[in-house]
């Protein structure tokens, strides 16, 4: 694990300065799903404080592994509405909303704990019927309808990028998140702060780095095959 995580590390670095940042502009989200605990503490004690899990079920027991404010969990995987609640208190980033209707229960579960909850807004960027998210036509519209919202705070989108032989096949998709983050970022809006896009993964990162990504969430590439 250890020279796995040096070699995405320096990849990273690699591409953020390809793309005129450095390493410290990127986020490293290591993906946790089907890991066990005393995995996940290795990759802790190798300094990583991100960690994305995709079900409610998974993300409960290892928040409780960790000491409270120790790591950041980050919800990626697709959120029931009747689960919002049970994570909402506990994570850093929710990635993946794509209706009103999950942003509105956030909101509500948000509200009745008196807090703001940050979310990204997921985007089915290459209109796959296989993929969650938003088709990018309608991502404006959510924005809007979200800027109601007081006890959420949008942060940015997140996409998961087709299944490709070559990473360069998805370069196209992260140019368009790159160019839809930006474009919904100068518009302004209430309870809406674009700073993150959360896109790569291990087949991808690199490229979608290139592209202007700052959140990268990288399972295989660190703990092997699943
Ligand atoms: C599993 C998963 C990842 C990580 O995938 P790898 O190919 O193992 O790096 C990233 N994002 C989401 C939403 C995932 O479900």
């Amino acid at each position: 694990m250890k020279e796995n995580l040096k070699r995405v590390q320096e990849n990273i670095a690699r591409a953020a300065e390809k793309s005129g940042r450095t390493a410290a502009d990127i986020t490293l989200v290591a993906v946790t799903k089907t890991v066990p605990i005393e995995r996940i503490r290795e990759a802790y004690e190798l300094g990583i404080r991100d960690f994305g899990e995709n079900r409610v079920q998974e993300l409960l027991p290892k928040f409780d592994a960790f000491a409270q404010n120790t790591v950041n969990w980050h919800m990626i995987g697709h959120l029931q509405t009747n689960k919002a609640r049970a994570i909402i208190d506990k994570v850093k980033l929710i990635h993946s909303v794509d209706s009103l209707r999950l942003a509105e229960e956030i909101n509500k579960r948000a509200e009745k704990n008196k807090t703001v909850s940050d979310l990204l807004i997921e985007i089915n960027i290459a209109e796959e019927d296989s993929k969650m998210g938003l088709s990018p036509k309608n991502a404006h519209e959510l924005f809007e309808q979200i800027a109601h919202l007081p006890n959420i705070c949008a942060k940015g989108l997140m996409c998961v990028a087709p299944y490709v032989e070559k990473s360069e096949q998805n370069r196209i998709y992260f140019e368009k998140m790159y160019k839809l983050f930006v474009d919904i970022g100068l518009r302004k809006m209430h309870n809406v702060d674009m700073r993150f896009l959360s896109m790569g993964m291990t087949g991808d990162y690199e490229v979608a780095i290139e592209e202007g990504s700052n959140i990268v969430r990288v399972g295989t590439g660190i703990f092997g095959n699943r």
